[in-house]
């Protein structure tokens, strides 16, 4: 399955004018699927990055931190 809801020519120019991965600085492989994430720098710019990369991956941290507390919070109820 290779079809994305993302209009491909948006992210392939993203991709192709980065060359590599805005989050982990590798490059992206040809035909290799990537993302876009949004980002403010005084006005609204698009890096891309491969998918499952993140540019934020202390929001996410934090996301999973939250959830080892509800559970450890659930299991000592
Ligand atoms: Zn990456």
């Amino acid at each position: 399955m290779t079809t994305s809801p993302h209009p491909p020519d948006h992210h392939l120019s993203a991709a192709e004018r980065q060359r590599t991965c805005a989050a982990c600085g590798r490059p992206f492989e040809p035909g290799g699927r990537t993302g876009l994430e949004a980002f403010l720098d005084g006005e609204v710019h698009y890096a891309a990055v491969h998918e499952g990369c993140s540019t934020h991956p202390a929001a996410r941290e934090s996301t999973i931190a939250g959830k080892l507390r509800r559970m450890r919070t659930a299991e000592a109820a």
